[in-house]
This record gives structure tokens, C-alpha cells and sequence, in this order.
């Protein structure tokens, strides 16, 4: 299977291709069908795996396919990521494939400026790229709302666990102001006990798959 029968947007085939991919990895085989069919996953996948492009490519298509009006401060989909070098990694990822539509990706992470970050995102996103502390600050200012919110994104979820993030998971995906309809995605390498109760906390319906 190649990415231009993935079902993909053509645009971002072709900043696939740029980006020198040829064919889809494994995860990636997997998991975009799924995503873009809409249902919930838990991935179990590897760094290196190219998760990343697993979950960003349908995602994105979607958004393409479905447009709609871009409010401030409520990001269509949030990818949540434990590290800040992760969440970089990401947002480079998402500028490459997004690269001459009109998306717009934003980043925010914890230990810089609140005001530049919000700055940012003021100016609209399609996309938010989040660590959790941060992104719970922003939310609990009311800097960030998820009432448009159609994909969520848990990146690396046992690595955020072992950081002592599980809290702050549960805090973003009960948020008040969190879209019933929505769809969650949740990425780890390992499946402890811990995981497998978060995942039956946050997603509906699964799609489970493993690498
Ligand atoms: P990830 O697991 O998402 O961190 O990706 C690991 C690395 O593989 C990154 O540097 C990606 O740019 C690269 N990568 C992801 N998908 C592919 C692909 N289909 N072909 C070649 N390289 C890829």
C-alpha cells in the first residue's frame, strides 16, 4: 500500500513525498484507515515507528475535508505530548505535511512566556501541539477551550504517566468545555494496567492495535 491509496488529501501526499516518506510504515498501514474511518484507537507503537505521521496525515485530511469556522482559542484537534522536545518534533512534523494550505498549527509548552504562546494561538489554530501542564494552564485561563475540539491526541500516554501527568489527562479530556462528539486517539509503547484503565476512561468503542 502507498500513501497516494491511503485515501489522503493530495496536498499532503505530496509533502509526504517531499519529506522523502515512500511508503507507510506499519503503524501507519494501521492506523490511518481507522482514524480517518473515525473511530477511536489505541496504538501501541514505538518512537521511531513513525507514529507521528500515523496520526497527523488522517487527521489533518479530515479537517480539510470537513471545513469549518475557526473560533479563537478553539483549536479543532490537540495533539498532547509529555515532552517539549516531543511536542517541537511534532510541530515540525504537522508544518511539513501542512505545508501551503491554509492550516494553522500552533505549539505551546511549559518554562517560556505564557503571553507569546497565547499570542499564538489568538491568531487562530487548526491545530494545537500541547504538553499537559501547560496546556492544562491555558485551558484552566480560559486561553483554551475545546467546545470545537473533533480529534485529541494522548502522544506517548505511559510516558506521561511515569511523569506524573495522569491527572492532568484526566483534567483535559473531563473538561467542562470538552465536545461530546469527539474522537480520541492514544498512543504508548508499553500497556500496563494503568494505560488500559486510561484507555477505557477516555475512549469509546476502540479500535486496538498493536505494533
Ligand atoms: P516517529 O515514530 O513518528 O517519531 O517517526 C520516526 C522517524 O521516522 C521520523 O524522523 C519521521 O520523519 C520518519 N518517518 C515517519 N514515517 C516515515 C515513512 N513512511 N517513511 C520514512 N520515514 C518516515
Amino acid at each position: 500500500k502507498r500513501f497516494d491509496q491511503a485515501g489522503l488529501r493530495e496536498i499532503l501526499v505530496e509533502n509526504v513525498t517531499k519529506a522523502g516518506y515512500k511508503v507507510p510504515t506499519p503503524i501507519q498501514k494501521v492506523s490511518i484507515p481507522v482514524i480517518a474511518g473515525k473511530r477511536d484507537l489505541m496504538a501501541c507503537a514505538q518512537t521511531g515507528s513513525g507514529k507521528t505521521a500515523a496520526f497527523l496525515l488522517p487527521i489533518l485530511t479530515n479537517i480539510l475535508d470537513e471545513p469549518s469556522d475557526l473560533e479563537i482559542g478553539k483549536p479543532l484537534a490537540v495533539v498532547v505530548s509529555p515532552t517539549r522536545e516531543l511536542a517541537i518534533q511534532i510541530f515540525n512534523e504537522a508544518r511539513k505535511f501542512a505545508y501551503t494550505t491554509y492550516l494553522k498549527i500552533s505549539l505551546v509548552y511549559g518554562g517560556t512566556s505564557v503571553k507569546h504562546q497565547n499570542e499564538a494561538i489568538n491568531k487562530g489554530c487548526h491545530l494545537l501541539i500541547a504538553t499537559p501542564g501547560r496546556l492544562l494552564d491555558f485551558v484552566e485561563r480560559t486561553f483554551i477551550m475545546f467546545d470545537n475540539i473533533r480529534y485529541i491526541v494522548l502522544d506517548e500516554a505511559d510516558r506521561m504517566l511515569d511523569m506524573g501527568f495522569s491527572e492532568s489527562m484526566r483534567k483535559i479530556m473531563h473538561h467542562q468545555t470538552m465536545h461530546p462528539e469527539h474522537q480520541t486517539l492514544m498512543f504508548s509503547a508499553t500497556f500496563p494496567e494503568q494505560i488500559q484503565r486510561l484507555a477505557g476512561e477516555f475512549l469509546k468503542d476502540y479500535i486496538f492495535v498493536t505494533i
